[in-house]
């Protein structure tokens, strides 16, 4: 053991265990064995091929050395901020207060260094993307949940007052962040009624003290229902509005263009004027990455400038939405084809399973040749990865992994 490590360093698992089942995944299926991969967190065409949009490729491909080569401003270029702001909320003249930064996950981290003292927690919905507790254990912040309803509930008012005021009591301040629309992992979104009744406890909330809710924004064109996002983006908007929360969002282009490697995302504030915000965020880019990839706030910058290519993006939008969702209707069918219940999804790249003691059954559906994700609520499905013609032994697969009692 390195002594130089520090002692609180030593312990961590050698792989994420995410890129480990993947990576058995393939071993078994190089090896010969017919495997389905449902670990994936990037979209796959059904040849297993990492779709990438053409429409941003020829766009990238159009760069000049210039749009390239140069650093971005610390705080991100202006032209990308706006334009990536204007994707969701196409009547905002200006991003507001924000910054570019490496991905979402890199505005996620700045979040926490900007809104909460050491050792503070970030407020979240359970289940929860896993990385959320990595980036706040390396941001020194713990991570508290309130729980996703179940598909068809809405959110229990009474519940989400308690859990909010308590964190108040604890912490004089709260930053939720709130995976909305197309959740990852349930691939469900808030229903209206649920929106206005987390919008109420956070309103409650704001009375202890300054609240901020930041919308984590990065399966929205992947939806069954584009018009159920816009609505639900309008919503926010309109709370944003109201002044009691302040509302942002964390932005990303790695599955929205898919640039997964390009590693651009923004923090933004679009309510927000606020020039000490503008100054904490400049001066947390410098001290955490300087300055953000200067090619893809190029392109983006470009793409917002060609209506053409926009046109085009979005019907290579849909087409993959259209794509998921014949997934998700296959796995849906497949399930009731075993007295299972169906699924609910809206958008995005995943699906939770219910299983009662989830690492039994990935285990059990791992012996069987099919790899999923076990979370403390379920099995994370990555739709992304998963061929409609796998969804019938798929779906027995599962059946069969489930105890007899959870087959009706
Ligand atoms: N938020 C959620 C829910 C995600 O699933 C991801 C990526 O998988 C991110 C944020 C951030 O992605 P990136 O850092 O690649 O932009």
């Amino acid at each position: 053991m390195l002594p130089q490590l520090l002692p609180a360093r030593r312990d961590f698992p050698g792989d994420d265990p995410i890129f480990a089942l993947n990576a058995e995944a393939n071993a078994r299926k190089a090896a010969g064995e017919d495997v389905i991969n449902a670990t994936v967190g990037a979209l796959l065409d059904d040849h297993g091929q990492l779709v990438v949009l053409d429409t941003v490729m020829a766009l990238y491909r159009e760069l000049s050395p210039l749009e390239i080569a140069p650093y971005a401003p610390i705080a991100g270029d202006r032209a990308y901020l706006t334009a990536l702001v204007q994707r969701y909320w196409p009547d905002l003249a200006s991003f507001g207060v924000g910054c570019a930064t490496p991905g979402g996950t890199g505005a996620l981290a700045l979040s926490i260094r900007n809104f909460l003292e050491p050792g503070e927690a970030v407020m979240t919905l359970a289940p929860y993307w896993g990385p959320y507790a990595t980036i706040c254990a390396e941001q020194g912040a713990r991570l508290d949940t309130f729980p996703q309803p179940e598909a068809g509930h809405t959110f229990d008012p009474e519940q989400l007052r308690a859990i909010f005021e308590g964190q108040m009591h604890r912490q004089g301040r709260m930053l939720v962040w709130f995976n909305d629309p197309c959740h990852n992992p349930t691939g469900r979104s808030a229903s209206p009624k649920g929106r206005a009744l987390l919008m109420q406890a956070l309103r409650e909330a704001a009375r202890h003290g300054p609240v901020t809710l930041l919308l984590d924004l990065a399966y929205l064109e992947y939806s069954a229902d584009p018009a159920e996002v816009d609505h639900a983006l309008r919503d926010y908007a309109d709370f944003a509005r109201e002044g009691e929360v302040l509302v942002g969002a964390s932005l990303s282009t790695s599955k929205a263009l898919t640039l997964y490697g390009a590693r651009a995302g923004a923090l933004v504030f679009p309510w927000s004027t606020d020039s000490s915000l503008q100054s904490a965020l400049t001066m947390s880019c410098r001290g955490a990455f300087s300055n953000a990839p200067k090619a893809p706030q190029a392109l983006v910058a470009r793409l917002a400038r060609d209506g053409k290519a926009q046109a085009r993006l979005n019907d290579e939008h849909r087409h993959w939405s259209q794509i998921l969702e014949s997934r998700a209707k296959a796995l849906s069918d497949a399930l009731r084809g075993h007295k299972l219940r169906g699924l609910a999804w809206q958008g995005g790249f995943f699906v939770t399973l219910p299983a009662q003691d989830p690492t039994a059954t990935a285990e059990a559906l791992k012996a069987q040749g099919v790899f999923v994700v076990p979370l403390p609520e379920g099995l994370r499905v990555g739709l992304c990865g998963l061929r409609a013609t796998d969804a019938a032994r798929f779906a027995e697969a599962y059946a069969r992994a489930l105890p007899p009692a959870a087959l009706s």
